[in-house]
């Protein structure tokens, strides 16, 4: 007996169960409800096609994580894994007629933890379908892909490719809502550019709707989701985007010690953004208690290896420092070898679940901020990074496996030739999205998590005279002040008028969610 039959049978009855009294009186308390009966819960499970995870269930604490670890604290008073635009619609209708609270999640990866909250989380995560029309080379997802689905699917059936992010468990949704740059970007575009429909669940004031949105149809909508941010408008169950052919991928991994880390950044960002399209990009300056910093270029490129051996040298140039190849390349392989990251195989690039026994990724504990670049950082600005980085790799605080990263995605190219305006996702005059992360071990002392929060919010208010007043939506940040225009800048004021046409009770509500044009600005 599964779960479903389990609650369908009438084996486990609300309320003639010690645990479940808890639970309802969660439900209640959540909901603000006065009273939320037992068969108003089963009649949820009864409209499901797929599972109602509740606490005091088995498999409960594995279907309410996130991939950060910092954000178990979240109690979901229950998942409800969705199988089909139906069970989407039914969550809504039934969240909407109780009066519950609820979260959209895919893949999990919100910086925040916003894809997930203390009413019912709507988990769209079991809607994988998959297909692909060789007439037009679109692909349809269902809103619960991870990008190593998509990889996965195109590259081993159709030799295509969606670009996307660099981490293969991130869902594609939560990625394309939010923009999506990666390691093919430069050459194709943020992976939002690629979104030719999408079908939405949404709820207009009276009823829960489902519409498809597209260029003709919905235009608004169509143009909103495309980097207006996850779980602001509605729930989106499919989407169908725009493929590009791939069979093989030159890349990099270049190391320089921290004696030549100004003059590569220098070099970086002056000649970076004018490099071949066909190559992308990513600096990190990393630093670790008691190990010097390092300066490390992470580069793909869509050529040949000794071609983009060529288009690196400038950067590889003695003046600069003396560059050191890691990870066996410069090497050129399979995309699909490439997309797996630091995996072996296709299984192994999962968490380990019931159905992914031999899953080998692990979840992580980190803050991130984030800011664009829009012009080289100066002299005075590595001076600043320069001070922050030995700082910490003096400070013992900054133990127990603690290590941050400042990643700059290089950009421009592809990415900046679409105005502004044309999509929601307004970033389109950088030089580079940079992230500031913080990573620690999931079970760090309390202090330890505290020391390395102070140090990586002090070192990103020291960076900001250096870069410019935007900051990347995927990578949110819930310390992050201005966030709304610093996200959107002139598109704010359209996606407003989006949300309360298309959100009109402001349902769609998370610390950072878009403002209806009725409401204040936060
Ligand atoms: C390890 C890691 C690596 C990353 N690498 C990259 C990268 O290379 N490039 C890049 O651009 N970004 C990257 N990101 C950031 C990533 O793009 C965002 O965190 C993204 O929002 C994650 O999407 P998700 O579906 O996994 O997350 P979720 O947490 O499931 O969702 C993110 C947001 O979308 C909403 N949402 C979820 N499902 C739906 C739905 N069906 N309809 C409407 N809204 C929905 C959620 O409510 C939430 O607000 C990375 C993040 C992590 C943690």
């Amino acid at each position: 007996m599964d779960r479903r039959d389990f609650l369908r049978t009438g084996a486990f009855v609300f309320g003639t169960m010690a645990a479940s009294a808890p639970v309802m009186a969660a439900f209640r308390a959540a909901s603000g409800a006065p009273a939320l009966s037992d068969s108003d819960i089963q009649s949820l499970a009864d409209a499901l096609q797929g599972d109602l995870i509740l606490k005091t269930m088995p498999g409960y604490q594995v279907a309410s994580q996130l991939y950060n670890t910092r954000f178990d604290g979240i109690q979901p008073l229950a998942v409800a894994q969705c199988q089909s635009e139906a069970d989407v619609v039914a969550c809504m209708q039934w969240c909407i007629q109780h009066d519950i609270r609820f979260r959209a999640r895919a893949g999990g990866h919100n910086y925040c933890g916003w894809s997930s909250c203390e009413g019912l989380v709507i988990d769209v995560g079991p809607m994988k379908s998959m297909s692909y029309e060789s007439s037009t080379t679109h692909a349809v997802f269902g809103a619960g892909c991870q990008l190593v689905d998509v990889y996965h699917y195109l590259g081993t059936n159709h030799g295509r490719v969606v670009p996307g992010g660099t981490c293969p468990s991130v869902g594609l949704t939560g990625l394309l809502l939010g923009g999506g740059q990666g390691m093919i970007s430069r050459k194709y575009g943020m992976t939002s550019d690629q979104l030719i429909e999408a079908r939405v669940v949404y709820y207009d004031g009276n009823e829960v709707k489902v519409v498809p949105c597209n260029q003709s149809v919905n235009p608004d909508l169509y143009w909103a989701l495309r980097g207006g941010g996850g779980g602001n408008f509605g729930i989106v169950t499919s989407m169908k985007v725009k493929t590009y052919e791939i069979d093989t991928i030159s890349s990099a991994v270049i190391t320089w010690t921290w004696a030549d880390a100004q003059k590569v950044l220098e070099k970086w960002m002056t000649w970076g953004p004018d490099v071949t399209e066909l190559m992308s990009m990513n600096l990190i300056l990393t630093s670790k208690y008691q190990s010097d910093p390092r300066a490390i270029l992470a580069v793909a490129c869509l050529d040949t290896t000794s071609n983009m051996v060529g288009y690196l040298s400038d950067i590889l140039d003695p003046s600069i420092g003396t560059p050191q190849y890691q990870n066996d390349t410069p090497k050129n392989e399979p995309w699909l070898t490439y997309s797996l990251g630091s995996c072996h195989n296709y299984d192994e690039c999962h968490f380990e679940s019931d159905d992914w026994p031999t899953g080998d990724l692990k979840r992580k504990a980190y803050k991130s901020h984030s800011d664009y670049y829009t012009q080289p950082i100066t002299q005075d600005g590595f001076d600043v990074i320069d001070h922050w980085l030995q700082a910490r790799t003096a400070n013992p605080a900054m133990t127990g496996g603690a290590s941050f990263h400042l990643d700059l995605n290089g950009s421009a190219s592809e990415i900046n030739k679409v105005a502004s305006d044309a999509t929601a996702f307004v970033h389109r005059d950088t030089i580079c999205c940079a992230q500031y992360t913080t990573y620690w071990e999931p079970n760090a002392h309390c202090d330890v998590v505290e020391q390395n929060l102070e140090w990586s919010r002090g070192f990103y208010a020291a960076m900001q005279p250096f870069s410019s007043d935007q900051s990347y939506q995927n990578y949110c940040d819930d310390e992050l002040v201005d966030w709304a225009n610093r996200y959107y800048g002139a598109n704010l004021h359209r996606l407003r008028k989006i949300k309360h046409e298309y959100d009109p009770d402001n349902l769609f509500t998370f610390p950072q969610s878009i403002p209806p044009i009725t409401g204040g600005m936060p």
